[in-house]
């Protein structure tokens, strides 16, 4: 299986198996099993980091906290650069141990390390262009002189769905402002997170600058971490769930939080729509990582005059999909991260059709080893349904008729998320006016796919705080510092 791609050795989940990474060491430990979803068999283990571990990798990160800071922007940008060339380089490899640990497919993991990667070029870019500010004050008493500096020490945290870029997406900005970090990368999908390490230390990351540590406690390892004065910074990216969690928790030393949370994305197809086209975004919105993304279209709004076409087309292209291990190139839908997953999926599908819905494909667990769940379209969804409000993180994508403009409005507006919402129509103004009415912080507007590294990303509501990537992603790891200078 591992043959099919790359050079073998850096594919191999065993050289990434020896966590933790703490100033630039590695440490042995054999604690945490990372399982292949596709058969449940257990790949390799990593190290369970207690809360000494992740206090000596504060220790390390305040010890290179000074140099890396004063580092000058240019060197730090060559060296984001220079790991961005790495990972380029052994993107088949990475692309071979995302899908291994996680499952999705290769394609998907191509698609991801390409992504990922461009986190870094776009930092290297940006590490050069950090923005001050120089003007006087309006009563002409003096000048007003702002100056970023970077924020200090970041604890990031990173879920499973994304293992390569929801790292970058965060260590490329702090980097590039100053900053050095802790990674704690989720347990299920953390060998990508080691293999990036490495690649980071040929790249000439100083000791200490990027520290990784995989745990089975994250809760009391993390809060020990922000309770430490010296960590200043936490980006997350996970559930909104954990999120609210670690607010309260960050709260008690005021530590400064960017949130990256859960969605309930709304893909609102209109009568006047190309309907080719809004299939095409459909499958990407939904399909991508077989639906395991925070901005996957978790309901489908489909205007009353192109509905059925809508419903026939999806279902045709849903059950044309091949369903495998990740690893298979053949494969168009990987398994799930865990069985639990699985039985979410289920739990939310089971709902839907008791509730008078129906399965035009798919519709229950596939039976065997891994954790799988078939491409499955559902009609006739009532709109309070379980899944209309819940993230389905699976293959499911269930579809709602509205009749007008403002009904479709005032459903997709109906949820405590406001990631992403995508909007198909061939009248741009109409597409503008209901962008406006969503409570969305990103909008596909006839496209399936808005994540760029050079956008930026995040959501408003309970899907977060703060953006990554773009020009403001850098400024979420620096401070601002005023001078009022009398001239
Ligand atoms: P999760 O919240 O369970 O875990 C995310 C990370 O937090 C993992 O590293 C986990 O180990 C850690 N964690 C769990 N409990 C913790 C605690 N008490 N204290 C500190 N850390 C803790 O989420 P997940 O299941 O890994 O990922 C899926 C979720 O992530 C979905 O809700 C998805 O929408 C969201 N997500 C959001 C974005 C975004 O950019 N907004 C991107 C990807 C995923």
């Amino acid at each position: 299986m591992l043959q099919t791609l790359g050079t073998r050795g850096f594919a191999d989940p065993a050289l990434h198996a020896e966590g933790l990474y703490i100033n630039c060491q590695w440490e042995k430990g054999q604690d945490i099993p990372v399982v292949d979803p596709s058969t449940g068999e257990v790949l390799a283990h990593v190290a369970d980091a207690g809360i000494d571990d992740a206090l000596r990798a504060v220790d390390a990160a305040h010890a290179a906290a000074a140099g890396w800071r004063a580092t000058p922007s240019r060197q730090r940008s060559e060296i984001l650069r220079r790991w961005f060339h790495l990972m380029t380089e052994h993107a088949d490899d990475l692309a071979m141990l995302i899908s291994l640990e996680n499952g999705k497919a290769l394609s998907d993991a191509r698609g991801e390390v390409g992504y990922a990667a461009e986190f870094f070029r776009w930092y290297a870019e940006e590490a050069t262009r950090i923005p001050g500010e120089y003007r006087p004050t309006p009563s002409g008493s003096h000048k007003i002189l702002v100056d970023h500096e970077p924020i200090g020490i970041s604890v990031l945290i990173t879920p499973w769905n994304f293992p390569a870029a929801m790292a970058t997406r965060k260590i490329g900005p702090a980097l590039a402002a100053g900053c050095t970090v802790i990674l704690k990368p989720a347990s299920e999908t953390p060998l990508t997170a080691y293999a990036m390490a490495r690649l980071g230390e040929e790249a000439g990351v100083p000791a200490g600058v990027v520290n990784v540590l995989t745990t089975r406690n994250p809760g009391p390892v993390v809060s020990a971490m922000l309770a430490d004065p010296r960590v200043r910074k936490l980006s997350f990216t996970g559930s909104t769930g954990v999120g609210r969690a670690l607010l309260a928790e960050a709260a008690k030393t005021v530590v400064s939080c960017s949130m990256e949370l859960g969605g309930n994305a709304p893909f609102l197809v209109f009568d006047d729509a190309d309907l080719d086209a809004a299939l095409d975004g459909a499958m990407i919105a939904k399909m991508r990582n077989a639906g395991e993304a925070c901005t996957a279209a978790n309901r489908f709004y489909v205007q009353a005059g192109i509905h059925d076409a809508f419903v026939d087309g999806l279902t045709k292209r849903m059950a044309s999909l091949k369903v495998g291990a990740g690893t298979d190139v053949a494969t168009q839908c990987g398994p799930m991260i865990t069985q639990k997953a699985v039985q979410k999926i289920d739990q939310l599908v089971s709902n839907a059709l008791q509730r008078g819905a129906r399965a035009t494909t798919g519709g229950k667990p596939r039976e065997g080893s891994g954790y799988f769940y078939p491409p499955t379209v559902l009609e006739n969804v009532p709109t309070d349904a379980d899944i209309a409000f819940e993230e389905i993180f699976g293959p499911v994508a269930p579809v709602y008729k509205f009749e007008t403009e403002e009904e479709a409005i005032r459903l997709a507006n109906d949820t405590e998320y406001g990631l992403a919402a995508y909007i198909y129509s061939r009248d741009l103004k109409r597409a503008m006016r209901v962008g406006k009415g969503l409570e969305s912080g990103m909008l596909g507007i006839n496209r399936g796919l808005m994540s760029d590294p050079a956008a930026p990303f995040g959501g408003v509501k309970q899907s977060g705080l703060g953006r990554e990537g773009g020009v403001t992603g850098i400024l979420e790891f620096m401070e601002a510092k005023y001078y009022a200078v009398d001239i």
